[in-house]
């Protein structure tokens, strides 16, 4: 049993991550006493690989309204929570701890010692000078309300609480606890992947990158395609870049229900009409006269790929350009502006992936992240559904959940 000062308050935080850190932090008073129990051997597991190991901490954008346009769900629940707690807000809690942050030319924001250890370090001596009990190793296996308070499950028994802030990330043990304690999920898929496109030529081309493209993903028994522009890269196994992450995020739940089939259209040269594009090629035809095809290339693109783009096209590359037919530049202008790729699965992203999916925000009142259906229950971070495009966005949400919960956990009249 943890021990009963009568004066203090005893909060128990269920997850040791990103979430469950800054609410603990947030709540630990001199009137409260607050226990935060991680399953794992280690706390912040994700933190550590966070970023390809560099920790992409926030966003470098500053106005609420703007930031939740990068979150294809929670949006409007976050609207609200941003003004109180912001990547402003975030930059200055770490500043205030010793951590410097340095924003990438794409507005990712990382510790400027490009280590996610110095974020590790910093939540966890701020988390033990505050006062928190860290139990690691120590699972929830399920929690009663016992009205007031809770009943904590753990493998050697039970311990009782004043008030419980549930920030078990994606985590099925934490969405079986929150269902019986009342809420419903929203079933959980992933978010933030890559596409798998089978095609040898394309692979070939690996590394190579267009920026921007436009891409267009077409789903059997979606009428709408969702759209997206930004950088493309090739890979091993099809297509990635931020445009394609976009793309995952904001199609996650309808492309998990197509099985992650359907259509990726890509215009490789979206600064130009379609127009534009085929009378550039008349005129290279013009101008390229007896070199072959693949030695004069009239785009942007890097060599490697134009030559794929005209052998999509059915050209022969060593061909001279004088002996293109109308019909041969319609089909590259075709190939340019609107190439069509099979989407047959998804690949994993190092960098970042989330859950789509979680606690139904219907049932938590945002002011305080606390739920409608069980007073005295918080929530922070994954386990609601709520979850960003790649960038900062999702620890961002996690820093901010977490904060407010902490402040309200502390606050609630019993
Ligand atoms: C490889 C990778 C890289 C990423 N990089 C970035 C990035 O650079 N920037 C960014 O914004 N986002 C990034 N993300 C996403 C980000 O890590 C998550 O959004 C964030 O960690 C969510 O924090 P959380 O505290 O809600 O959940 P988690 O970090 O998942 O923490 C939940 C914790 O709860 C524990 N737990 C679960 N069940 C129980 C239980 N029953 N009892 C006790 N403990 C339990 C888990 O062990 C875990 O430690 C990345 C994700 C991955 C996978």
């Amino acid at each position: 049993m943890i021990d009963r000062n009568p004066s203090q308050q005893r909060i128990a935080v269920i997850g040791g991550g990103a979430a469950g850190f800054f609410g603990a932090i947030a709540a630990a008073t001199p009137h409260t006493r607050v226990t935060l129990y991680e399953a794992g051997p280690d706390c912040l597991a994700k933190v550590r690989i966070s970023g390809g190991g560099r920790c992409n901490v926030t966003h470098h954008c500053f106005d609420p309204a703007q930031l939740v346009q990068n979150y294809p769900r929670g949006s409007k629940a976050l609207r609200g929570a941003f003004s109180r707690f912001q990547p402003k807000d975030t930059i200055a809690w770490y500043q205030q701890r010793g951590v410097k942050l340095k924003t990438e030319a794409d507005g990712r924001m990382f510790p400027v010692t490009d280590d996610s250890g110095t974020i590790i370090d910093c939540l966890m001596q701020t988390a033990l000078r505050a006062g928190v009990t860290i139990k690691t190793r120590s699972p929830v296996k399920q929690v009663t309300a016992t009205h007031p308070g809770f009943l904590i499950g753990l493998k050697d028994g039970e311990v009782s609480c004043d008030r419980i802030l549930l920030a078990t990330g994606s985590s099925p043990q934490g969405h079986r606890i929150a269902k019986s304690l009342g809420h419903r999920i929203e079933p959980p898929v992933p978010s933030l992947f890559t596409f798998t496109i089978k095609d040898a030529a394309l692979r070939q081309r690996s590394g190579l990158s267009m920026n921007p493209v436009d891409i267009k993903l077409k789903l059997p028994g979606h009428k709408k395609p969702l759209i997206q522009t930004g950088p493309l890269l090739i890979t091993h196994w099809g297509f990635s870049g931020p445009a394609v992450l976009k793309l995952s995020a904001w199609g996650a739940r309808a492309l998990h229900e197509q099985g992650y089939q359907g259509t990726v259209v890509i215009n490789w040269l979206p600064q130009l009409s379609q127009d534009e594009v085929r009378a550039k090629l008349q005129q290279a035809r013009t101008d390229g006269g007896k070199r072959a095809i693949a030695n004069h290339n009239p785009t942007p693109a890097p060599k490697r790929l134009w030559t794929y783009f005209v052998q999509r096209a059915q050209i022969e590359s060593q061909a001279q350009w004088t002996t293109l037919s109308n019909k041969a530049i319609n089909k590259l202008t075709q190939e340019l502006c609107q190439g069509e790729y099979s989407l047959q699965g998804k690949g994993v992203f190092k960098d970042e992936f989330v859950t789509c999916g979680g606690i139904r925000l219907k049932e938590i009142d945002f002011k305080t992240i606390e739920s409608r259906l069980c007073p005295g229950l918080f929530f922070a971070g994954e386990i609601l559904d709520i979850d960003g495009i790649t960038g900062g966005f999702n620890f961002q949400s996690a820093w901010t959940t977490g904060w407010l919960a902490g402040q309200a956990v502390t606050t609630r009249a019993s």
